[in-house]
């Protein structure tokens, strides 16, 4: 039997890192087995249906290089023989129209919830005879009938096996009153129709499996093999979400994370190879196992995200984080500044976690004097820092050899004679000049990838500036 897996997002406007990891597993299972992976897009809710929402999920997927085998479905498309097989089942009598008012039905929730039931429809029309008098302008729901009686075992993959009693069970609606199907009805069809295998999802999704394999057992079809994954859960232990700082791809992409560092840190959340942390696609897609996945919820750690993403950031191509940089940044670099930057790339990227952090980074060589300094560099801008940057203009202007060797030489030797040493006291003005900020990596070398005509510049201007 061939593998087919499949991802059935609804277009909610955003891709959930939970359902990120869905993707991502039942991506790497299709491929491990050379089976499909399959892509529905569950947009059955029209009001608040929006293809740009459909595109978010997309270009996630397509961000994350998951890439899917033949069309995406529509499961709003497959309304009429979603339709048609409710019909089926209400010809062969495993099903059955529901005339209860809406009354009726909060009567049916109120005498439960007194009574401490789970289960509330009383089903009164379920054996009721096919003349029985109908009141007049309800429009019926069908409704499915679902066992009374004994208990359903499902054999989860990733959850053992996972028992619960059928009273428990509604007779559930499949077609509602103004002829629409519901979710559990259509999940089962298009899971069948697109020949899914295996079902591998949230196990917020566990309680409708007893469901679905009520309608499975109706139609007498074969049922996949279900895996529900743990969720993942913000480092508090609630359900991840906004506040936790990041709750979908989008959000990590605009946070400046590589693809493949989220793919691996999302992989490694409720699944493990041995004690491997850092691996590749192509190794996750050769190990990857359904039974590896574990069963007990993740939580998510930005710490470590970054972490994976240092490494990922270290190992790049310098000009593709050149590119992603102009991506990330939105500015197209001029050639000046690539090339200072492709110079000072190797020494940059080993210490920034994020894509975020390199852009801040990179800024001393990104800018033009003059620019603006922030408040935070104003402060080493005095009249001390003032007169270093005065001093250090010359000095460094009458350097023939402009290294980073030298230039580091030059600016040690001015904080012995003039700061007691204190190498800090020169270089937080320099900074200060040279990058409008408190903040940068090494300067010397800065310095020298600059060039000893923009740095004495830059150090101009600014003294300038600052004495206006
Ligand atoms: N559309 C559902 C969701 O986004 C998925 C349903 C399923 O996996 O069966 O949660």
């Amino acid at each position: 039997m061939s593998v087919v897996t499949r991802f059935p997002p609804s277009p909610t406007g955003f891709m959930h890192i939970g359902n990120a990891r869905t993707a991502l597993f039942n991506y790497l299972y299709a491929r491990h087995t050379d089976g499909k992976f399959l892509l529905r897009i569950e947009d059955t809710d029209r009001a608040r249906h929006s293809e740009e929402a459909v595109l978010v999920i997309m270009n996630s997927l397509h961000w994350m290089g998951l890439t899917y085998d033949n069309d995406a479905v529509s499961q709003f498309a497959q309304k009429d023989r979603h339709t048609g097989v409710a019909k089926e089942l209400l010809a062969k009598g495993a099903a059955y129209e529901c005339y209860c008012t809406a009354e009726e039905l909060e009567e049916m929730r109120e005498s439960a919830k007194k009574e401490g039931r789970q289960s509330w429809y009383d089903r009164r029309w379920r054996d009721a005879p096919a003349d029985a008098p109908k009141p007049d302008g309800v429009q019926p729901v069908i409704r499915i009938k679902a066992p009374i009686d004994g208990e359903t075992t499902v054999q989860d993959e990733v959850q053992g096996e996972v028992t619960v009693k059928n009273e428990q069970i509604d007779d559930f609606i499949i077609l509602r009153s103004d002829g629409t199907p519901t979710y559990m009805l259509a999940v089962v069809v298009d899971d069948h129709d697109m020949g899914v295998t295996h079902v591998i999802r949230g196990d917020d999704h566990l309680n409708n499996t007893f469901r679905q394999n009520v309608i499975y057992d109706a139609l007498g079809w074969e049922k996949p093999v279900y895996a529900h994954m743990p969720l993942i859960l913000g480092p508090d232990g609630a359900k991840l979400s906004k506040r936790h700082g990041a709750q979908s791809v989008e959000d990590l992409k605009e946070m400046g994370y590589l693809p493949e560092a989220v793919n691996n840190y999302l992989m490694r959340l409720g699944w493990s190879h041995g004690d491997d942390e850092i691996f590749s696609m192509d190794q996750a897609i050769a190990w990857f196992d359904i039974k590896d996945v574990n069963k007990s919820a993740a939580k998510f750690d930005f710490a470590k995200l970054d972490a994976v993403n240092t490494h990922y950031m270290a190992e790049a191509d310098n000009s593709r984080l050149l590119n992603l940089l102009e991506d990330f940044a939105q500015v197209k670099m001029k050639d000046i500044h690539r090339a200072r930057l492709e110079k000072a790339m190797d020494e940059l990227k080993g210490r920034a976690a994020t894509l975020k952090a390199l852009a801040e980074d990179a800024r001393i060589y990104l800018q033009d004097a003059p620019f603006e300094i922030d408040e935070k560099a104003q402060k080493h801008l005095d009249e001390d820092g003032k007169q270093t940057v005065a001093a250090l203009t010359d000095i460094l202007g009458g350097l023939d050899d402009f290294s980073a060797g030298n230039i580091e030489q030059a600016c040690r030797d001015y904080a012995k004679t003039h700061k007691d040493g204190k190498l800090g006291k020169v270089m937080m003005p320099l900074r200060a000049a040279l990058t409008g900020t408190d903040k940068s990596p090494s300067l010397f070398h800065a310095m020298e990838i600059i060039g000893k005509e923009e740095t004495c510049k830059r150090l101009k201007v600014t003294f300038k500036a600052a004495q206006e």
